[in-house]
């Protein structure tokens, strides 16, 4: 696990290491993906460090979500693309490398080959309801 001062997009955020930088922000930075899917495939980040998004104190995720619209209009205007995926991946499981909180925006078109994976399953009877009051627990704690 990389600390604040070892953390690629911290020293990004810090101009202690280049990236091409398309917008900054008191909240975000957003700057080229060094090994894009697509060309103009665009990092979001929060200057605050935090490692997963359930850790990123709601001021810092509402400050970065402002960015989001302007960002996405720009990338359809500059890549020409049709429309766009917005991934952000939590934990390594979920396939997350660099451990500051970021947002994939990722310039899609009909045929570019990138795919989309999403083997939908079926609730067992009585799962999702027990899930439901799961969740309505933890979410009263
Ligand atoms: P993730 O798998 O969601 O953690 O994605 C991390 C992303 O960061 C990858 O797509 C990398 O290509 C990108 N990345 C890593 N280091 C840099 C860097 N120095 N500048 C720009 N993008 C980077």
């Amino acid at each position: 696990m990389a600390g604040v001062t070892e953390c690629v997009f911290c020293r990004i955020i810090g101009r202690e290491l280049p990236a091409k930088v398309v917008s900054s922000s008191p909240a975000a930075v957003a700057f080229l993906d060094v090994a894009p899917l697509a060309p103009g495939h665009l990092l979001v980040v929060p200057r605050e460090h935090a490692r997963h998004l359930h850790e990123l104190p709601a001021a810092g995720l509402s400050g970065l979500a402002a960015e989001l619209p302007k960002l996405a209009a720009a990338l359809l205007q500059v890549t020409g693309a049709d429309g766009y995926n917005l991934l952000q991946n939590n934990g390594a499981a979920a396939g997350q490398v660099v451990e500051h909180v970021h947002f994939h925006m990722i310039p899609r078109r009909p045929g570019d080959g990138l795919g989309f994976r999403w083997p939908a399953k079926q609730y067992r009877a009585g799962e999702s309801e027990e899930i439901l009051e799961r969740f309505k627990l933890a979410l009263a704690g």
